[in-house]
């Protein structure tokens, strides 16, 4: 189906009443015009899901009870969706994305790919047999300024990487929420539904990825201290990592949900041989960048000096600020760009290069798994000082 000329036509599974990042996904894949949703089975109880489906204006055939329903009912479709979009709990992505793949459609999943490593082998395998797109909503390699740092650590500007410190912090669980009643935290601190990662599975994952891809490194080991703070929780909440890439580099990576001060405080410095890089995402317009020897400069968003990679992911002139939304939004483009590539039968141009998709969803969930079982070992890491 020619995707020249068009808006690509979004499905959705989740992100229903008083759901969080479905309505983040509809934003997003609206900003440039490039997706219209046209379809979707946006809640776990079908009659809500179909009524929240008309409320935004969905037509009545393609308001689905059902993730099931949808593909049945836009496989009759000429018109049907271009993509799917899962906005639904980590422990559903697999059937979902598995069935959306095996009938045909091109996919766009949230984070963690899945809830366990086999399911993520298992998904990553079938995309890759399949030639099925299947695109990962990491937000945070979104960000202009993001893309602009990967460029140039690329490029060599701060020499080799030495250290790569990351945190994802948060306040939000810092009371157990999910006996009061919080239904985003009840099934992200129930391992059949969130995976065996609480705090790592949920936003690690996000740190372990920005970290990979703005230096390029390959991990090669970890070793993991888990805590679980809010008592009778099954999951941990608090998570400390050390990395040891290939190479050399070394890493830090904390993630809390129990973090108070912080909402989204995601963090990054990048320490090389020759300079230093931090991104903050409260003030993401910036990147600080710091020769060796120098003076610290801050390079903004919109800047001439900038490259394609960032400037294609900018819109508005300097100044003027960019965020969350527009990240996202950055992401959606860059998934409508691979799409229309593909079936246009070309190479993407720069804003459909360099975006998540399905092995780098399985590379999170394999190392949220390293986490886990680095935890559950690391007694023999730990040593007592002498005892003085
Ligand atoms: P949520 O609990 O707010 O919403 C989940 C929605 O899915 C609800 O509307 C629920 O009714 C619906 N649902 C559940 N099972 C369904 C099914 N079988 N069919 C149709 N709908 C179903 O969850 P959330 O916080 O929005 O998280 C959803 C996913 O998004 C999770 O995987 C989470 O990790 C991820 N997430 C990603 C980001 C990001 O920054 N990229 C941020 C938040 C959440």
């Amino acid at each position: 189906m020619s995707t020249a000329r068009r808006a690509l036509r979004l499905g959705m599974v989740g992100g229903g009443e008083g759901a969080y990042i479905g309505n983040i996904h509809r934003m997003a894949a609206r900003l440039d015009g490039q997706w219209q949703l046209v379809a979707g089975a946006f809640d776990l109880d079908p009659d809500r899901g179909r009524a929240f489906a008309l409320g935004i204006g969905i037509e009545a055939a393609r308001s689905y009870g059902t993730w099931q329903d949808l593909i049945e009912g836009e496989l009759q479709r000429e018109d049907r969706v271009d993509a799917v979009a899962i906005c639904t709990p980590n422990f559903t992505h697999y059937p979902i994305a598995r069935a959306l793949i095996e009938a045909g459609f091109a996919v766009i999943c949230e984070k963690p790919l899945t809830a366990t490593l086999a399911d993520a082998i298992a998904l990553a395998e079938l995309a890759r047999e399949s030639g099925r797109f299947v695109g990962v909503t990491y937000t945070y390699s979104g960000y202009p300024m993001v893309h602009e740092a990967r460029v140039r650590i690329a490029a060599g500007e701060i020499g080799t990487v030495r250290t790569v410190q990351v945190e994802y912090p948060l306040e939000w669980m810092a009371k157990p929420i999910e006996r009061e009643g919080n239904a985003q935290a009840a099934w992200r601190t129930d391992p059949r539904k969130n995976g065996r990662g609480g705090s790592i599975g949920d936003i690690g994952t996000h740190a372990y990825h920005l970290a990979g891809f703005v230096t390029g490194l390959k991990l090669r080991e970890l070793a993991a201290d888990l805590a679980t703070f809010v008592e009778g929780r099954a999951l941990d909440d608090n998570a400390h990592v050390l990395l040891r890439y290939e190479g050399g580099a070394r890493g830090l990576l904390w993630s809390s949900q129990v973090a108070i001060g912080n909402s989204n405080g995601v963090r990054l410095r990048v320490f090389g041989e020759k300079g230093s890089f931090q991104w903050f995402q409260e003030q993401p317009n910036e990147l600080i960048y710091t020769p060796l020897d120098g003076r610290v400069q801050v390079i903004k968003r919109g800047a001439e000096e900038l490259s394609v990679d960032a400037k294609v992911r900018s819109r508005t002139p300097p100044g003027h600020p960019e965020g969350y939304l527009e990240a996202f939004a950055n992401l959606y483009a860059g998934f409508a760009e691979a799409i229309r590539a593909r079936t246009e039968g070309r190479e993407p141009g720069p804003l459909g290069r360099n975006i998540p998709l399905a092995h780098d969803g399985l590379k999170g969930v394999a190392f949220v798994d390293a986490v886990v079982d680095s935890h559950e070992a690391a007694h023999q890491l730990w040593v007592t000082p002498v005892a003085v």
